[in-house]
């Protein structure tokens, strides 16, 4: 990565724990690690246990963001919990476009764009994920298909584009094991960085996170690519040891 930007170790805890689990990894992490030292780190938890964050985390250093939010300000929409909930809480990040919200909830690209202005709105940064599936790998869409989603956002939130953090994650790479090569996400990132840059005279300074299988022992090659900011950590962020060994790495590369 390069020293012009912080890096950044978000977990995705997707729809794991519990109060009793939260609490011990919650505090194994602050035990752990009690202060950012150069490293923006955290973890997007389920909505139900941000208060449980928000609680053992204020002032520790550790940010804690959601996984959704509604594109509504309010009223009857069932299930759904709104930025200003959110703000309720604290939460600094909030995942927008996640392939499994993608993939289980229909999410469309001009949702997900919809999502992140309305984050913004609310003063919460959007985590925006995208990435292709193995089959659009292997048709040689990765490029096309990562900048539509990226545009769709871009189209909406304008001016706004600067305020958004961007996270690669290959679908075919995520919770299966398989970590693209660091030349591989590489090579995507670069590719979204060109297409912040035309849309923002920011971009340099923007974040974008490798997302897929990433964990202790592949995290230092990824935080290797000057393009690559840090990581959306899934399986790996439920282990406190794991996690903190990718925080290390994150700031042994910020140094
Ligand atoms: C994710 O949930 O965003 C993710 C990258 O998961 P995993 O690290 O488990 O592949």
């Amino acid at each position: 990565m390069s020293a012009n930007r912080k890096p950044m170790m978000m977990g995705n805890w997707k729809m794991n724990g519990g109060w009793q689990a939260n609490q011990d990894l919650m505090r194994a992490l602050r035990t752990g690690l009690s202060s950012s030292s150069g490293v923006r780190m955290g973890a997007c938890v389920p909505s139900p246990y941000l208060a449980q964050a928000q609680s053992e985390w204020q002032g520790s250093g550790w940010i804690w963001g959601a996984q959704d939010l509604s594109v509504h300000e309010q009223g009857a929409f069932t299930g759904e919990v709104s930025a200003g909930m959110l703000k309720d809480f604290a939460v600094t990040h909030v995942l927008v476009g996640h392939s499994e919200r993608r993939q289980y909830h229909a999410e469309t690209d001009e949702l997900v764009a919809s999502k992140a202005k309305q984050a913004l709105a609310h003063g919460i940064t959007p985590i925006v994920c995208v990435g292709e599936t193995l089959a659009e790998r292997e048709a040689g869409q990765t490029e096309s298909v990562v900048k539509r989603q990226l545009a769709a956002v871009i189209h909406v939130v304008g001016h706004c584009a600067s305020e958004l953090v961007v996270a690669y994650e290959p679908v075919w790479a995520i919770g299966t094991g398989k970590t693209a090569t660091p030349e591989q996400a590489q090579a995507v990132h670069a590719v979204l960085r060109a297409q912040l840059r035309a849309a923002t005279d920011h971009a340099d300074r923007m974040t974008i996170l490798y997302g897929g299988s990433m964990n202790a022992a592949n995290a230092a090659d990824l935080m290797a690519q000057p393009d690559i900011d840090g990581g959306l950590v899934g399986g790996a962020s439920l282990k406190a040891n794991d996690f903190l060994q990718m925080i290390r790495t994150a700031q042994a590369h910020a140094a």
